[in-house]
């Protein structure tokens, strides 16, 4: 009898979540002074990608 792993339900297998620094799109606004209006630069959190590790599996997707 092999145990079944369960999906982690926080990011329900995937392994990564959408991240909270920029909601998953991969960008944020950033306000440049030197020019006077907003800058959309790459999230540092996910350095682009818009998803992150989750951190209740560890990447993983299962638990
Ligand atoms: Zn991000
Ligand atoms: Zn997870």
């Amino acid at each position: 009898m092999s145990q079944q792993k369960e999906k982690c339900k926080r990011c329900n297998g995937k392994g990564k979540i959408s991240c909270p620094g920029c909601n998953g799109s991969g960008e944020i606004k950033a306000y440049n002074e030197s020019f006077g209006k907003n800058n959309i630069v790459n999230c540092s959190g996910c350095r682009g990608s818009g998803t992150t590790e989750c951190g209740v599996c560890g990447g993983s997707g299962e638990k």
